[in-house]
């Protein structure tokens, strides 16, 4: 019997995950066997995706710049993908504001909700304030202090600093291409090799996709359905229900319409073969809500599945899941107007391009990490004179739409890889098997 697709069987996954909880929270099963027994496969998945993200990241962004050799080349590739990152970025935003002002979820909550909410959410929204503040202290260029890690080994000893690790392999790549070959020969012979036996893991990793899902998607539901019933769950929901149509519609347009025409317009891959081939990463990316936790998956998928060379995968990929984030720029736009919208706050067209700008600057700082554009939200929120304490509107179904949005950031960074190595030549021609292998 043919062996189920990766994507299938991490789907089934989903779905048997999805129709435990529900059943769990109707029937009013213990929480604590979930917590226990099933809980911990989800945790194992989700630690093993996280701790390759680190090397990952470290060693396929310097053999992927020492691959590319040339430094000419390299700084051409380079700008292109900064172009198409920040391009893309920038349409996403657009689009979200564009679909918020044309659907004004916030207009249609009550007032009876957004006091509930805000009652409900106002300190965990506080809280993010505070966190904000903290940055704040360190002044205006704060940020570019931030890039520069005071320990490298620090740097690598947690997810939270992706963008100082991609900062210093960038750096280090280049070095390593600026001194004889004879000395930097065995340091890249050793990313090379530590790159491949990280593949190679991914590959065990992935034996465990299914169940994990499955694991995490269960275990997420019952959580979340805690100890509110799922009635009073369902209820808050439904009152943002216009809101986050607004936003998984603006997702799927810029996923499933968006995209495509891009890719229709610069390269020749089809719209299913590729959608098929980046299914399992978005699957992933879906359940974890981490770029980084998806980044493996998504690095393999685009290389064997959509023939992008070596060399670009490794360096745009994981740039991009730690940079560009287009599901979390439509997400901002159209959480910032809806918040607005809600509190009665007219946004005129240049607070809203300054939204653009803040979406796109702040985006690269986001980490890849479930949850983390609130904190920019916060910030953006000041910047335009919002009351920080609106995000307590959007807290409930955040997670559910970082799921969401996450599967549309990795789908971006594939894109962009996807784009990249057309316009490089450095795109396999795929054969009918090959197609019909990743079907
Ligand atoms: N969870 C998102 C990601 O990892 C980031 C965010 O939007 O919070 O891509």
């Amino acid at each position: 019997m043919k062996k189920l697709g990766l994507h299938i069987q991490i789907f089934i996954g989903l779905v048997a995950g999805l129709i435990f909880a529900m059943l769990s929270i109707r029937l009013g099963w213990s929480t604590t066997f979930t917590v226990n027994y099933i809980k911990p496969f989800g945790t194992i998945f989700l630690n093993s995706l996280k701790m390759i993200a680190v090397p990952l990241i470290f060693a396929s962004l310097i053999i992927g710049i020492t691959n590319i050799e040339d430094i000419t080349k390299l700084s051409r590739i380079g700008g292109k993908t900064f172009f198409i990152y920040t391009t893309t970025t920038i349409l996403a935003v657009i689009l979200g504001l564009t679909i918020a002002n044309l659907a004004r979820p916030g207009q249609i909550i009550s007032e009876q909700t957004r006091d509930r909410l805000m009652s409900l959410y106002g300190d965990q929204a506080e809280q993010h304030g505070d966190v904000l503040q903290q940055i704040n202290q360190g002044g205006p260029l704060q940020f570019l202090i931030e890039l520069i890690p005071e320990n490298l080994f620090k740097a690598l000893s947690d997810n939270f600093h992706l963008l100082q690790v991609v900062v210093v392999a960038i750096t280090l790549g280049i070095a390593l291409l600026k001194i004889p070959l004879r000395k930097s020969k065995p340091v890249i012979l050793f990313f090379e090799g530590l790159n491949d036996a990280i593949i190679e893991l991914i590959r065990f990793i992935m034996q465990l996709a299914p169940l994990g899902v499955f694991a995490l998607v269960a275990s997420l539901l019952i959580e979340v359905a805690g100890g509110n019933s799922p009635s009073e769950i369902l209820e808050i929901l439904f009152a943002l229900l216009w809101y986050i149509a607004t936003v998984i519609l603006g997702l799927l347009l810029l996923t499933y319409v968006i995209y495509p025409i891009i890719l229709k317009l610069f390269t020749k891959i089809g719209y299913t073969h590729f959608f098929k081939s980046i299914q399992p990463a978005q699957l992933i990316a879906f359940t974890t809500s981490s770029s980084s936790a998806a980044l493996s998956v998504t690095m393999e998928q685009v290389e064997k599945h959509l023939g992008v060379s070596e060399d670009i995968c490794s360096f745009v990929l994981p740039l991009g899941a730690t940079v560009n984030m287009d599901g979390t720029a439509l997400y901002q736009g159209v959480a910032i107007v809806f918040i607005a919208q809600a509190l009665g706050i007219n946004l005129s067209i240049s607070a809203q391009l300054m939204i653009v700008a803040n979406v796109a600057i702040s985006s690269i700082g986001v980490a890849s990490v479930p949850g983390a554009a609130m904190i920019t939200t916060t910030m953006i929120l000041q910047s335009i004179g919002i009351p920080a304490v609106g995000l307590a509107l959007i807290l409930a179904p955040d997670r559910i739409l970082d799921m969401c949005r996450t599967a549309t950031n990795i789908t971006g960074d594939a894109l962009v890889a996807v784009l990249i190595g057309s316009s490089e030549g450095e795109l396999t021609e795929m054969t009918n098997e090959q197609l019909l292998e990743t079907g």
